[in-house]
């Protein structure tokens, strides 16, 4: 099946791909500033460089955007299903990174929250999901 109905999104996210400071990581930055939190930015000594680091807390919170990291049942985590020989690789190693940081940054003692993009469109569910993460001790 061709999946016109997400070109447009793709493109949208095509756009942001490596982009520094996007829309959702200002969000989320602005909205767990505003739950109280402190934390520090994309911390360059922790595997991965969470985007946000609760060093106290020993918790990070990565923000992801759907397309790139292929965030599954998502209508953005979709897989293009033109040109997929170049896709197929990028992806993958994209979510083999994603797991290979999460298992380091677990193996040293740190919690790790995602939050993905699509999330970011839902404030009243993504609020108690990184409180509760955020409150949660090991
Ligand atoms: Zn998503």
């Amino acid at each position: 099946m061709v999946d016109k109905i997400s070109e447009a999104r793709r493109s949208w996210n095509m756009s942001r791909i490596r982009s520094h400071d996007t829309g959702p990581e200002i969000f989320v930055r602005k909205l767990v500033y505003a739950l109280g939190y402190r934390f520090r930015l994309s911390a360059v000594d922790l595997p991965g460089k969470p985007d946000l680091v609760f060093r106290r807390r020993h918790a990070v919170i990565f923000i992801h955007g759907c397309f790139w990291h292929q965030h599954a049942a998502c209508v953005d985590g979709s897989r293009p299903s033109s040109n997929s020989q170049y896709w197929e690789p990028k992806l993958r190693s994209n979510i083999e990174r994603d797991l290979r940081v999460k298992a380091a940054l677990v193996a040293a003692g740190w919690r790790v929250l995602v939050v993905w993009e699509c999330e970011t469109k839902k404030p009243e569910q993504l609020i108690p999901r990184v409180r509760d993460f955020l409150e949660a001790r090991k």
